[in-house]
């Protein structure tokens, strides 16, 4: 339910969310940067989902801070794309990251914490940082599909988001991975190299697998043991 925080009550957001349902991505955008102005941020790891979202937005608007959650274990090639589209559009990248280093983690903690309790290490490395992050802001854009697993079918154009106080943009909830994958094609726009090697869902390199092909798009995570890592739901 919408707090006194949003200034947007729950029955406005669920009109918006109704109105905004069929809209182009560039109006449900410009939606939340006339509600928000600067005020909205969004999160990415540089998926394919991402660098639609961002190529939006760096013609819109483009200075909107893009919060970047380093964990210490992603994939070498996650930076790469992220630098290859901060050079390409001089986009607005903010880093987040752990008190913690992955070293401290492992003497406080225990070596390889993501195997023997990936809640905690997701806790410690990503929903901590990203509370930080997103403190200070009344709007969450992110690259949320309903298409990508059954945890995010029910996602709504715009929603309440209890856990931050704030409420969420999710302007590819209509788009499928095929839509995706046309737009960065179609223009000429980079991405990470793994999806080249069969990854369709890049996170963590410890917690993230190849998927075979007859399982789901983010079954690739945490091996199927889970599939959100509670930044988003
Ligand atoms: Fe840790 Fe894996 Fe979560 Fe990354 S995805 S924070 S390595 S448990």
């Amino acid at each position: 339910m919408a707090t006194a925080t949003s200034r947007l009550s729950e029955r406005e957001i669920d009109i918006i969310a109704t109105e905004l349902e069929e809209s182009p991505i560039e109006r449900i955008l410009e939606w939340a940067i006339t509600e928000f102005g600067e005020r909205l941020a969004m999160t990415s790891n540089f998926g394919v989902d991402g660098i639609v979202v961002i190529d939006h937005i760096r013609q819109i608007a483009p200075r909107i801070p893009i919060i970047y959650l380093n964990t210490g274990f992603q994939f070498q090639e996650t930076d790469l794309v992220r630098d290859r589209m901060r050079e390409r559009f001089d986009l607005n990248i903010l880093e987040f990251q752990s008190d913690m280093s992955p070293q401290e983690q492992e003497r406080v903690y225990r070596a390889k914490l993501y195997e023997s309790e990936p809640s905690l290490c997701c806790q410690l490395r990503k929903v901590e940082p990203l509370a930080k992050a997103l403190s200070g802001y009344d709007g969450w854009i992110a690259a949320l599909r309903r298409d990508q697993a059954s945890t995010r079918a029910l996602i709504r154009v715009v929603e309440w988001n209890e856990r931050h106080q704030l409420v969420k943009v999710n302007p590819l909830a209509r788009w499928t991975r095929n839509d995706v994958w046309d737009y960065v094609l179609g223009h000429g726009l980079p991405y990470n190299a793994l999806y080249d090697e069969g990854y369709t869902s890049i996170g963590c390199a410890p917690c993230t697998r190849r998927p075979r092909a007859d399982e789901h798009e983010r079954s690739g995570r945490w091996d199927g043991v889970r599939t959100e890592c509670g930044i988003h739901l």
